[in-house]
């Protein structure tokens, strides 16, 4: 299924690459980052850690559900795993960092027979291979799935292949095992690590140990669970990142996922775009602390030579997989000798080969 859409660099002789020159002078030359400010501090504490990286292919994943094309790498452009948000664009929580815009463009189904007729059709009509199921969330932020879960263990039990995943918000453990039970495959949460971060930005209630506590919860499943940790999202500065880094290590997580804050959600001059120095210290200590764990930059970052800079950042710093590569990330790939593949399917979900394709942009409940 995936065939179609690969693109590697697996045949290189990776030893022979990346050797002659150090990092900073392999990557000046590549085009996509002629005009990059690049920090060489930075890049001289990413290529201390050489060995490790250059150990780890990376994979630049281009999902469905959105018009992707860079330069090096075409999407597939198929829509075979859609998000459905069963508030549609309601969420009691308004967060200043999304005042519910991630909701947009999914899929209404705010009742459970909507979700279930939908998915038949689109089985039928459009091969679908799986779904995220969404939502806005209440004051607590919580999403309440319950009424949803019959419906998607009988599509799972009729359509065995399909991958579901969930975006959790906050839990406990008898949610959590009512989402395996019926058949979920994998879910995702924000994991915050500043009590500041979540009385400010989220307006919300409730301690860092409850984000700690869900993440045990999951994770006391066998559901695939892919932590997202949002950097910058204290108004743009980091404050609660490493915490939440510390947080996600102690758990046996299938991948943890990095966006970066979008201030382009957010309700003008709240929140500044973090620098690509301050993203890219986080790929380093993500990738310390975890480091034989898949940690992935997901979807949501800010776009133009921002994201170049990001993206050749992540790939130096050893992260496991891009979704969205920009330009100039395959060549970052191929000047420091990394390995690469290209596959159409997200990053949060397919992880490592046999899984189906899989989506998601974060949200943040
Ligand atoms: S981040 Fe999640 S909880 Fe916050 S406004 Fe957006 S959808 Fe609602």
């Amino acid at each position: 299924m995936l065939s179609d859409c690969i693109l590697d660099n697996s045949h290189i002789d990776h030893h022979s690459k990346g050797q002659a020159m150090n990092w900073q002078q392999s990557v000046l030359d590549i085009e996509a980052l002629e005009d990059a400010e690049l920090d060489s501090e930075l890049i001289k504490a990413f290529e201390k850690n050489a060995a490790q990286s250059l150990a780890r292919p990376i994979r630049f994943s281009t999902p469905t559900f959105k018009e992707y094309e860079s330069s090096e790498l075409s999407g597939c452009g198929k829509n075979s795993f859609p998000a459905f948000s069963i508030t549609a664009g309601g969420c009691a929580l308004n967060c200043d960092h999304c005042q519910k815009k991630i909701l947009e463009p999914m899929i209404p189904a705010v009742k459970p027979e909507h979700l279930d007729q939908q998915v038949r059709d689109m089985v039928v009509l459009q091969n679908l291979q799986g779904f995220l199921l969404s939502g806005g969330s209440n004051k607590r932020n919580e999403i309440k799935y319950e009424r949803y879960l019959p419906v998607v263990e009988k599509l799972k039990t009729d359509f065995p292949h399909l991958q579901i995943a969930i975006h959790t918000a906050l839990l406990d453990e008898a949610a959590a095992k009512r989402m395996e039970s019926a058949g979920v495959d994998s879910a995702m949460m924000d994991v915050i690590g500043a009590q500041e971060t979540i009385e400010q930005v989220y307006k919300l209630d409730r301690p860092v140990a409850d984000f700690e506590a869900t993440l045990a919860a999951l994770t006391s499943t066998k559901l695939k669970v892919t932590p997202h940790i949002v950097v910058g999202l204290h108004y743009g500065e980091i404050l609660g990142e490493e915490n939440a880094l510390d947080i996600v290590s102690r758990y046996d997580v299938h991948a943890l996922v990095l966006v970066v804050i979008m201030p382009f959600y957010a309700k003008p001059g709240t929140f500044k775009t973090p620098s690509t120095t301050d993203v890219g210290r986080i790929f380093l200590e993500a990738r310390k602390r975890l480091p034989d764990r898949q940690v992935l930059l997901g979807c949501a970052r800010p776009p133009g030579m921002h994201k170049r800079i990001t993206d050749a950042y992540a790939v130096m710093a050893g992260l496991d997989g891009i979704a969205f590569p920009a330009d100039g990330a395959v060549a970052v790939s191929d000047a420091i000798g990394r390995p690469f593949h290209q596959e159409h399917a997200c990053c949060a979900i397919k992880i490592g080969g046999s899984e189906s394709a899989q989506v998601s942009a974060t949200c943040a409940a």
